[in-house]
């Protein structure tokens, strides 16, 4: 189920997610629910990096409504959970409704469903654990996988600097990373996804591009529905990682889950130039044209502020820091651009 909403307003937001529940038959009376947004860092909510505060807020307050046990929670990519918290304008709306916060920083071993060769996940936070599993991504482009939407947010349940080692294991092969994705978001199995595209960001994504407002709530019981319906409509003819991965192994339900009120696509919301590794090329070709067509992060001296980040975050050693800004050794660049994603300001570009 999709709608359009040009604001914030928490009270709009709230009666068009009671409204998409109940078409869904989705039962939240009196129970214990997790609700996952995304938090990847602590920016501004005018920025488009993180899930809005003002849509958790409609969100939780519904819940609360229904009497349910609310917890929220995330893992961050390189700041503590209540940092991000305190410097994202949620931790005065969090006491006020009373949720308990939930750092993913347990451990929780989860045995993989076979759609990446990997067999075990370590979790930060076990979601069977509760009754209720709520998906709160945020509408982004992506420079690694294309987009960033309900599949890619459960990537959030495995511990901070534990997902650079994902993405070193499946160094540039997107197809690779999208399968361990999917088998990460297949273990979470959230119980419905609600997407916050009111305002999307477009551009350097998932944390420096520019906020676009698409009016964009999704609601779906099914992320991988949900992901292909927003893709369908934002970019239309092209068919990201996750999505091909997840339509491979037939995990795409009918598009009726989530077809009323379609939004109207935004008239500009350009993909990240990426590249196809499904190409049926030799190898060494496939690598060749990786190299020349997959973009390589930059620094930019005039906003680096040589914090060292970057280099503490990246998955491969490939980032050295110079005397006014950080060296990159393209040939170990795996280009999962975690450096772009965790400089606090947003001084890399790709
Ligand atoms: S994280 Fe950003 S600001 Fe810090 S050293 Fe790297 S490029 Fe510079
Ligand atoms: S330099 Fe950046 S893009 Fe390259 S591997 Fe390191 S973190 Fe990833």
């Amino acid at each position: 189920m999709a709608g359009r909403s040009d604001s914030y307003d928490p009270r709009e937001i709230k009666s068009f997610l009671e409204g998409a529940f109940s078409r869904i038959d989705l039962d939240i009376s009196a129970r214990s629910v997790l609700v996952k947004p995304n938090l990847l860092a602590s920016k501004a909510p005018d920025r488009a990096v993180t899930t809005h505060p003002d849509f958790l807020r409609a969100l939780i307050e519904l819940l609360v409504d229904h009497s349910c046990t609310v917890c929220l929670g995330d893992s961050p990519g390189y700041e503590s959970l209540d940092r991000v918290l305190r410097n994202g304008g949620y931790a005065d709306m969090l006491r006020e409704l009373a949720v308990q916060v939930v750092p993913f920083t347990k451990e929780a071993v989860k045995r993989g469903s076979g759609i990446s060769p990997y067999r075990d996940f370590l979790f930060g936070e076990d979601p069977d654990r509760y009754e209720v599993v709520i998906n709160v991504p945020k509408l982004k482009t992506h420079s690694m996988m294309g987009m960033t939407l309900g599949v890619k947010n459960t990537f959030g349940f495995i511990r901070g600097f534990a997902k650079g080692r994902w993405h070193l294991r499946a160094g540039r092969d997107r197809g690779l990373f999208a399968s361990i994705l999917v088998d990460i978001h297949r273990l979470v199995s959230p119980t419905v996804t609600v997407l916050d595209g009111v305002v999307g960001m477009c551009g350097d994504g998932p944390s420096n591009g520019d906020p676009v407002t698409c009016g964009i709530v999704a609601v779906s019981r099914d992320a991988f529905a949900l992901d292909a319906f927003i893709e369908g409509r934002l970019c239309p003819g092209v068919i990201l990682p996750i999505t091909a991965c997840a339509a491979r192994h037939g995990l795409i339900p009918p598009y009726e889950v989530i077809d009323l009120g379609s939004p109207p696509a935004p008239a500009r919301f350009p993909m990240p130039r990426t590249c196809d590794t499904d190409w049926n090329l030799p190898r060494p070709v496939k690598r060749l044209l990786r190299n020349l067509l997959t973009r390589k992060p930059k620094a930019d001296p005039g906003t680096c502020r040589l914090c060292g980040i970057c280099a503490e975050v990246c998955p491969a050693d490939a980032i050295h820091l110079g005397e006014r800004f950080p060296l990159f050794d393209y040939q170990a660049c795996i280009r999962c651009y975690c450096c772009q994603e965790m400089c606090p300001h947003g001084a890399i570009r790709t």
